[in-house]
């Protein structure tokens, strides 16, 4: 195999705060030759995740750091280019781990190849990965959501939210969702069926949760904690269920925030969970029969927000923060070749 360049953008220094180009680098490097039993992909997209923020800081955290100087990890979906693997033929496409570069090259244990006959290669890092497992274990083993009931998500417009929502009406839910500018808002009810949004960037958060929720809150999914979440607490039923699935709000913070006050919990014996995708990765199969059978019949539906070109992974995932995404945010590293 003739000598080829890898182009990855690299963690240079952890961001104090927001993170800025300044702390990534682009660089270029010689790939070694694929081994006995290695496989050699392409990237096509590769995702940004909020997670990621957690990874740049060395602070304590349920995921290890980042490396100063290596590419950013995250999930890929690539093309095998070359193989010395027999579980892999060129041309297969895969779900992978490769992180912010043009290449990945292993012994291919943590591959999964993908059909893109059964979904779009890209639905792999969205609706039918990790964001589509948050969206549906969380809401539905913590949540828990009964007919008639009312669920609230904040992110609505974002990758897990848009889910999560839908999958509230699915089973006959009042949904509810917060979003940041009105065509998001626009979005989540007219495009993905959501009852009522709320721009939570212009509206009074407590009068436009009284108005849009009129018999309260049964189960709010949490995905940015901070003042919508203290908001959220002055409507909640009894009994009510909170899956804690992210923080967003926070992840940039440079001082500890000043927190909701969760009295509200204990008069209306609400339950608040935290979450995390990974407990429920062997529980996929279950997952992705019921999400597939959903998106062939069109009960939900799913978008994305492209951007293309690996140089621009850092500005694309500084956009998750000031929301520039509708929809689960990729970046596409070379052409898609089955669309
Ligand atoms: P999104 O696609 O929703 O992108 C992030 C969105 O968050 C932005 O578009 C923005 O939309 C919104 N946002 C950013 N800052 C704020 C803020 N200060 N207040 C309110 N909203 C804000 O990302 P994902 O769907 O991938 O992730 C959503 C959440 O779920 C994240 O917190 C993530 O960490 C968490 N998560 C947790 C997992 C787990 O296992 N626990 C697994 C996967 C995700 P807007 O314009 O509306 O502000």
């Amino acid at each position: 195999m003739s000598e080829l360049m890898n182009r990855q953008i690299v963690l240079k220094s952890r961001p104090h705060g927001e993170p800025t180009t300044e702390n990534f680098a682009l660089v270029e490097t010689a790939m070694r030759q694929p081994g006995e039993g290695e496989v050699l992909r392409r990237t096509i997209y590769l995702s940004l995740d909020p997670y990621m923020r957690g990874r740049m800081s060395d602070g304590p955290s349920y995921a290890s750091p980042a490396a100063l100087n290596e590419a950013m990890p995250g999930g890929t979906v690539s093309k095998v280019v070359y193989s010395r693997n027999p579980a892999f033929a060129e041309g297969d496409f895969v779900l992978g781990y490769d992180g912010w570069q043009e290449y990945g090259l292993s012994d291919g244990q943590e591959l999964r190849t993908l059909d893109p006959v059964l979904a779009p290669i890209s639905y792999a890092l969205g609706v039918m990965g990790m964001p589509g497992m948050t969206a549906y274990f969380a809401l539905l083993d913590i949540g828990k959501p009964k007919e008639g009931e009312t669920v609230v998500v904040s992110a609505a417009a974002g990758a897990v939210g848009s889910i999560v929502g839908q999958i509230a009406k699915i089973k006959g839910c009042r949904a509810v969702g917060l979003a940041g500018t009105d065509e998001k808002c626009r979005v989540v009810t007219e495009d993905l069926g959501f009852d009522a949004c709320i721009n939570y960037k212009t509206q009074e958060l407590d009068s436009a949760l009284k108005q849009t929720c009129p018999n309260g809150i049964d189960i709010y999914y949490d995905n940015v904690a901070g003042p919508i979440l203290a908001a959220v607490l002055g409507h909640i039923n009894l009994g009510a269920r909170i899956p804690l699935v992210g923080l967003i709000s926070q992840y940039n913070a440079t001082t500890p925030p000043i927190g909701p006050n969760l009295v509200a919990l204990l008069i209306k014996r609400a339950q608040i969970r935290g979450f995390l995708v990974t407990d429920c990765m062997h529980r996929y199969a279950e997952f992705a029969s019921e999400m597939g059978t959903w998106l062939r019949t069109r009960k939900l539906r799913y978008r994305e927000s492209i951007v293309d070109g690996l140089e621009n992974s850092p500005t694309a995932f500084m956009g998750l923060f000031t929301g520039e995404n509708t929809g689960k945010l990729l970046v596409r590293v070379s052409q898609d070749p089955t669309v």
